[in-house]
């Protein structure tokens, strides 16, 4: 994998200390709702945007010494690139437990800032107690300021990147730092 790589971007290490942080920041503003099973304010659930959050939530998860549960949601859009003339829709898959819960939405990466107004306006449909996003990673300049976002771990140029879960082509996932992929590659 390292030959399809341009460069590498945020080697692992740094991510993980940003990933540590972000727990710390993440910890701080849920209050420690939680903290075993008999709490009351427990109510915390975390919902990665599959697939491209998996490794960062797996990380994440693990800085925060909150009691919490996961839901899920995969949207994909479609019909797909043959027919793109067509009107875009998608379809949103949600599992899980979300009403009446404090949701934190986890993402990998905000670009253009189509994708999580969608899910953050799903999540609102069933109830939540409270609703907040976080992402790893924002390319500068791109989503629209409206767009609220609670976490971020970096800022980036608008750069396509892989690793870390992001992929090309469902294709380097697992590429433990995030890096620019050759140019040639995507073509
Ligand atoms: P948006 O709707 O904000 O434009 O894009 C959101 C989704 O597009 C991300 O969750 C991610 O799945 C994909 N995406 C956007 N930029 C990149 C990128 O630079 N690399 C990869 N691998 N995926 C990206
Ligand atoms: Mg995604």
């Amino acid at each position: 994998m390292d030959a399809d790589i341009e460069r590498v971007l945020l080697d692992r290490e740094t991510i993980r200390r940003r990933v540590q942080e972000l727990g710390r920041e993440i910890a701080q503003v849920y209050g420690n709702p939680g903290e075993n099973r008999l709490d009351e304010r427990a109510g915390v659930t975390l919902l990665p945007i599959l697939s491209g959050s998996i490794i960062f939530l797996a990380d994440l998860i693990r800085e925060l010494p909150l009691m919490m549960k996961l839901a899920f949601v995969h949207i994909s859009s479609y019909p797909g690139r043959s027919t793109e003339s067509q009107p875009h829709r998608t379809l949103l898959e949600l599992t899980g437990d979300v009403a009446g819960r404090h949701v934190l939405i986890v993402d990998d990466i905000l670009d253009s800032g189509r994708t999580l107004p969608i899910v953050q306006d799903a999540v609102r449909q069933r109830g939540p107690a409270s609703l907040r996003t976080c992402v790893l990673l924002r390319k500068r300049g791109k989503a629209p300021a409206k767009l609220k976002v609670d976490f971020v771990g970096f800022e980036i140029d608008d750069l396509f990147v892989v690793g870390y879960g992001l992929d090309f082509d469902d294709l380097y996932r697992n590429y433990p730092h995030i890096g620019v992929l050759r140019a040639e590659l995507m073509s």
